[in-house]
């Protein structure tokens, strides 16, 4: 038997994945007489499977790159086990005529394999080859106007052309769009300051760190720490991009990557290449002598949403791109890369998108009635729910542009149909000026259907609590930007108690005046000064706290844009005194957005999360110190029913600190280990109240590895059972499948 277990294991097929194993022991003496396969138990018919895309397979590598093969670079080989699927379905069963193959008919050979129950592409619905699938195109970008460099390929020899075209324009520090399973990508050499600094001002992305392609993992090694399990993971057949920890590369031998590429961030992305094309440039460029890492960032301008459609591709990479190197099989639904994080020997999703949607996540429990969940307005993702499992979508992303809003009202149309789900019960978030709740209640008025909202933080403490599996009481941490809270005010800093059916708000940090809205978030320099000008009222200390902060801008930490005083001050002194576009938050992000401008880490968020990442960067210098030492602030918890963590005296002691000169890499980390004692001290008092010991920790800002590892060691020291998100991101991305959870309320 336990030869059985292991060999069940260790020998699974290639896309086999083994969801749990439940051992029983069998004590009544039963003789069995045969062994039989019956029949799966989940109600989800496979008709409704809709699978995910797969990197390329190996033996499939192998045919690729050998010429006596008649798909030799062709770059549209796949097999059963590999190649795109989601991305071209356009309706199920998953069948070549519902697929974007349709309009290319199989030559003799291939359908002979595709017919061949022995053969490896037996029903493998892309199934092609050059003669009779689609073919690569390369078209040129100049002065807006499009120019066709090659013309569809039709045999190896073109494929060949093409790519040392291309891997010599690569070299040339040109930029192209690369049209992948999911979307375009931007690409360019990674070592090249020049092409890259092009792109973020092309792109319109100054700071956001790119996501780099290597061409097998002992190049990424070179740049950054790999350990095992992150290794597996982007060798894995869904091919992540994977944060990595980056090494010091004054002390490598390699081409150095362009300070551009990721600037302060202490991680770099990598992914390994999935399409055969994208091994085929590597390979190209391997046989030059060039096997540098190439930026393989989104192809989009901002924040669009990722361009997929190949007119769309001509307009909008007009101004971007030198070339695009396209094909002519279209992509029908856009799907980003998926990103994740490895901790403590486990993954994180920061995005769950390519390789993973929209595969089912099954769940211990039933819904009685079918489930649409439209999550929340950022990183957004919608959620179907029905019988026992749970469909997360791709990656929508933020909603605040008509693009995506577009691209999330088509998604979820193309899911309800092809799914053939009809959702009786509707759920969105309690935030009345989200988009996603607007649309949500259209349709639940539409539709006729029940609908209810949920609470922001509840929701993402059930999100923890489905992917685990617990749905009796726990004391839920959760910690995130901003999420509209059932009295009105703007929450995110939370203590919660319940189950799935009810919460109960048991602590937060205390709120700060939040100045400006979205704005303020981008410049929450604005939110400190609303502070000082709050705390302090003397316009010279706080004049001298600005200076010292303005002073600490080294060289290193160049801040361009430094406001002048005077104009800053009177200008936050006018909205706070006249109430003018101010707001009140306990957003634990925003916390460590002051307290990043106190640590002259930046006075800006270009992108979200931009300057507590980067505290967190500064604190690691010295946390273990801190830690060893037990150095923390004072802090007070106040208890009125519930209890309130008193973030000014907190943030005043920080700037304290800041007067008498202590160096701001050890305020970062003694912040950091404060922030953790604080969390077990509230936790614990929860507990004596309620004898609850299971923790739930969920939110954006636990994506915040120090401050992670730091909650779950002091925790779990006091004997509680802590629990994490590993199935789904802990972010906002997360959100709809925790609304989801509400649907159990309907039967
Ligand atoms: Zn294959
Ligand atoms: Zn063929
Ligand atoms: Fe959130």
């Amino acid at each position: 038997i336990e030869k059985f277990l292991d060999t069940l294991k260790l020998k699974l097929p290639p896309q086999a994945v083994i969801e749990n194993i439940y051992v029983k022991e069998i004590t009544e003496d039963v003789k069995y007489s045969e062994f039989k396969i019956v029949e799966s138990e989940h109600s989800q018919p496979t008709s409704l499977y809709l699978p995910a895309d797969i990197k390329i397979c190996n033996q499939c590598l192998e045919e690729l790159v050998v010429p006596s093969n008649r798909r030799y670079l062709y770059l549209f080989i796949n097999c059963t086990q590999c190649g795109p699927r989601f991305t071209i379905i356009k309706t199920l069963p998953y069948d070549r005529e519902n697929t974007t193959m349709d309009v290319f008919r199989m030559c003799d050979e291939c359908y002979n394999e595709y017919v061949d129950p022995s053969n490896r592409r037996f029903h493998a619905q892309p199934n092609a080859c050059h003669k009779c699938g689609p073919g690569l195109e390369v078209k040129k970008v100049e002065n807006k106007k499009i120019e066709k460099v090659f013309g569809i390929t039709k045999t190896a020899t073109d494929v060949e052309k093409i790519l040392d075209f291309v891997v010599d324009e690569i070299i040339n520090g040109k930029i192209f769009a690369i049209k992948s399973y999911g979307g375009y990508h931007l690409v360019c050499d990674a070592t090249n300051d020049d092409v890259v600094l092009r792109l973020r001002s092309l792109k319109h992305r100054e700071y956001k760190p790119f996501a780099m392609m290597c061409s097998d993992v002992e190049v990424i090694k070179k740049y950054c720490f790999v350990n095992n399990v992150e290794e597996k993971l982007l060798a894995s057949s869904q091919a992540p991009i994977v944060l990595l920890h980056r090494r010091n590369e004054k002390n490598t031998t390699v081409v150095p990557i362009s300070k551009y590429v990721a600037q302060q961030s202490k991680y770099y992305g990598f992914m390994l290449p999935y399409t055969p094309l994208q091994y085929l440039i590597f390979y190209w460029l391997k046989k030059l002598g060039r096997d540098i890492p190439l930026v393989m960032t989104s192809g989009n301008i901002s924040d669009e949403p990722q361009v997929y459609d190949d007119e769309d591709a001509e307009v909008k990479f007009s101004n971007i791109a030198d070339y695009i190197l396209s094909y002519n099989r279209k992509i029908r639904i856009r799907c980003d890369d998926s990103v994740v994080k490895v901790f403590n020997n486990d993954v994180c999703f920061i995005r769950r998108s390519r390789g993973w949607s929209p595969e089912p996540i099954y769940v211990k429990h039933k819904f009685v009635k079918p489930v649409l969940a439209f999550g929340a307005d950022l990183k957004n993702t919608f959620a179907l729910a029905k019988d026992d499992y749970v469909i997360l979508s791709h990656h929508i992303g933020d909603l605040d542009n008509i693009e995506a809003i577009e691209s999330y009202v088509d998604s979820i149309e193309y899911y309800l149909d092809t799914f053939k789900h009809k959702p009786e019960v509707i759920i969105y978030d309690l935030h009345p000026q989200y988009v996603s709740s607007k649309i949500a209640k259209e349709f639940a008025n539409k539709n006729s259907v029940e609908s209810v909202a949920v609470q922001h933080h509840y929701a993402h403490m059930l999100s923890c609590m489905l992917e685990n599996g617990i749905y009796e009481d726990v004391i839920g941490v959760i910690f995130d930007g901003t999420g509209y809270g059932i009295d009105g005010t703007i929450w995110g800093s939370e203590f919660l108690v319940g189950n799935t059916d009810k919460f109960e708000r048991k602590g937060f940090f205390d709120y700060i005046t939040l100045i400006g809205g979205d704005d303020g978030i981008k410049k929450p320099y604005k939110t400190l000064m609303g502070f000082l000008y709050e705390e302090y009222r003397d316009k010279k200390t706080i004049e001298e706290i600005w200076n010292k902060i303005v002073k600490n801008f080294t060289e290193e930490n160049k801040v361009e844009d430094i406001p002048e005083f005077n104009i800053l001050y009177e200008s936050v002194k006018f909205l706070i005194d006249n109430k003018i576009n101010i707001i009140k938050t306990c957003g634990m992000g925003r916390i460590f957005d002051i307290v990043a401008v106190v640590c002259s880490v930046g006075l800006y968020n270009h992108f979200e999360g931009q300057l507590p990442q980067e505290l967190e960067s500064y604190a690691e210098r010295e946390f273990d110190n801190m830690s060893a030492k037990n150095e923390i602030y004072e802090y007070t918890i106040s208890k009125d029913k519930i209890y309130v963590v008193d973030t000014k005296n907190l943030v005043k002691q920080i700037i304290n600190e800041l007067l008498y000169g202590v160096n701001t890499i050890r305020i970062a980390a003694k912040f950091h280990y404060t922030i953790g004692r604080i969390v077990v001290d509230v936790v614990e008092k929860i507990n004596q109240d309620t004898s609850i010991d299971k923790v739930v920790l969920s939110g954006g800002v636990f994506q915040n590895e120090l401050l992670l590892r730091l909650v779950v060691s002091l925790l779990k020291e006091k004997k509680f059972e802590v629990y994490l998100q590993r199935k789904v991101p802990c972010n906002d991305g997360g959100i709809s499948f925790g609304q989801v959870v509400q649907g159990l309320r309907f039967n």
